[in-house]
C-alpha cells in the first residue's frame, strides 16, 4: 500500500494526507501510542500541534501482574500471547473514550524496545498493521524515552534542561535532558537496577511479585535503622550505581534473623519484616538521593525529574522533595498511575519527536524490534534530523 510521504515544516510533522490549511485545526495530530514491552499492554491517544505539551486524551492500561504472580515473575510467553489478547480491545477502548474512531489516528507509534522480544514484536505487528491497513504512518519509540517524557503529561510538566533520574525495573540512570533526543547519561547501574533491588529483596521477605509497591508498603511500619545494610557505591566519586550486593546483604540479615527466632525468613513476625523491609528501602533511597544532588551540583542545573516505576516510591519522593526544597531545585514526577509502563508515555514521546522534528514516522511498514536497546543510541541515531 503506499502512503504519501510525511514532509518535515518548520519544525511540526505534517502528513500529505491532512487537509491543506494552515489553521489550527489542520496543524493538529493524533497519535495512538502502544506499548507492550513487558507485561503491561498501554494503549493511548496523543493529540498535539506546533507547540505547547501534548495532550493525552485517554489511555487504557492491562496489567498481566496477576497471571504472573503465580510464578514469581513474567513467564515471555505467555506475555506475548496475553498482548494478543489485550491489544485491540484497548485500542477500541480508548477512541470510544475519546469519541474518535480510527480515522483521526495520525500517527501509529509503539514500543520498539528494550523488553521481551515476543511482547515487542505483537504491538509492532499491530501497530504496523494498523498503519498500513489506515494509510497512516507509524513510529518505533524507545520504551526508555517514554518514560523519560513521562512528567510531561502532568499537571505540572518540566521545562528543559534538567537532570532526571530513571528509576524503572530494569534500569537505574542518571541523565543530562537538554531537550527531546537530547539525552546525556551521567551515570547507571553497572548490575542491578533500583526497581530490581526492591523487587529481589521484597521476594526474600515473602511479598508478592512485584513487590517494590508492596516493599514500601510494608516499610512504612518499620524502622529504618533496625539494620545496617550497605550504600553501594555511595562515596564512588562517580554517577554509577550497584544494587547487586545489596540484595545479597538483604538476604544475609534476612536469614540471620530467622535463624535468631528459629524460622523461616517468610515466617518472621510482621514487626521485623517491616524493619528489614525499612531499612532495605532506606538503604536503596539514600543513594538514589545522594547521587541524584550529585548530579545536580555537577551539571549545575536546577530541576530533577524522576521517572520509572520506583520513582511512585513515597520515602524517595519525600526525601527527595526534602533535599531538593533546601537547595531551590525544583522536582517533577509522572502523575502516580503513570510511572510504571503506560502507552500514555509511549504516544507522549513519539508525539514530542515528531512535534521537535527530530524523527519523521514511517509508511514502511516492515518493522524490527530491538529488546536490547541503549537510550544513548537514539541520540546519534540516523533517524535524527536535527541532531543539533
Ligand atoms: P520496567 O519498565 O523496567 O518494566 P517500570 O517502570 O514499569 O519498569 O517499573 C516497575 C518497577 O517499579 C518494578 O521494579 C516495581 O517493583 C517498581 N515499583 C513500582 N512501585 C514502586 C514503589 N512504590 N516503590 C518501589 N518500587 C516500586
Ligand atoms: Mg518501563
Amino acid at each position: 500500500m503506499s502512503v504519501p510521504p510525511l514532509d518535515v515544516t518548520e519544525g511540526v510533522v505534517r502528513s500529505a494526507c491532512d487537509p491543506a490549511d494552515a489553521g489550527d485545526r489542520a496543524a493538529m495530530q493524533t497519535v495512538l501510542g502502544i506499548e507492550s514491552s513487558c507485561d503491561e499492554t498501554g494503549v493511548a491517544l496523543v493529540r498535539f500541534g506546533n507547540q505547547g505539551v501534548p495532550e493525552l486524551l485517554a489511555h487504557a492500561l492491562y496489567s498481566q501482574i496477576e497471571m504472573h504472580q503465580a510464578y514469581g515473575g513474567v513467564v515471555p510467553e505467555l506475555a506475548s500471547r496475553d498482548h494478543i489478547r489485550r491489544v485491540l480491545p484497548l485500542t477500541e477502548q480508548v477512541l470510544a473514550e475519546s469519541s474518535r474512531d480510527l480515522a483521526d489516528v495520525d500517527v501509529v507509534a509503539f514500543t520498539r524496545g528494550p523488553g521481551l522480544a515476543g511482547a515487542l514484536l505483537v504491538g509492532a505487528g499491530v501497530a504496523c498493521a494498523l498503519g498500513a491497513a489506515l494509510g497512516k504512518p507509524v513510529l518505533g519509540v524507545h520504551h526508555l524515552e517514554g518514560h523519560l517524557l513521562s512528567p510531561f503529561l502532568s499537571a505540572d510538566p518540566p521545562q528543559f534542561p534538567f537532570v532526571a533520574l530513571l528509576v524503572s525495573g530494569g534500569h537505574t540512570q542518571l541523565m543530562r535532558v537538554d531537550g527531546v533526543g537530547r539525552y546525556q547519561i551521567l551515570g547507571e547501574s553497572i548490575d542491578d537496577a533500583a526497581g530490581e533491588a526492591f523487587d529481589k529483596s521484597a521476594k526474600m521477605l515473602g511479598l508478592p511479585y512485584p513487590g517494590g509497591a508492596a516493599l514500601g508498603q510494608l516499610a512504612q511500619s518499620g524502622d529504618p535503622a533496625a539494620y545496617k545494610l550497605p550504600r553501594p557505591l555511595l562515596h564512588s566519586g562517580d554517577l554509577d550505581f550497584s544494587f547487586a550486593g545489596l540484595k545479597t546483604a538483604v538476604l544475609v540479615q534476612s536469614k540471620k534473623c530467622a535463624a535468631a527466632q528459629g524460622c523461616a525468613v517468610h515466617d518472621l513476625p510482621q514487626a521485623t519484616l517491616a524493619d528489614l523491609a525499612a531499612s532495605t528501602q532506606t538503604a536503596i533511597v539514600e543513594v538514589l538521593v545522594k547521587k541524584s544532588l550529585a548530579a545536580l551540583k555537577l551539571t549545575g542545573l536546577n530541576r530533577l525529574v524522576v521517572a520509572g516505576g520506583v520513582g511512585a516510591n513515597r520515602e524517595l519522593r519525600r526525601q527527595l522533595n526534602d533535599a531538593c526544597a533546601s537547595l531551590g531545585v525544583r522536582v517533577h514526577y509522572p502523575e502516580l498511575h503513570l510511572c510504571t509502563d503506560n502507552g500514555a508515555m509511549i504516544a507522549m514521546a513519539a508525539a514530542m519527536r515528531l512535534q521537535a522534528g527530530i524523527q519523521s514516522a514511517s509508511a514502511d511498514y516492515s518493522f524490527e524490534v530491538k529488546p536490547r536497546w541503549p537510550l544513548d543510541a537514539i541520540c546519534a541515531s540516523g533517524t535524527m534530523l536535527n541532531p543539533g
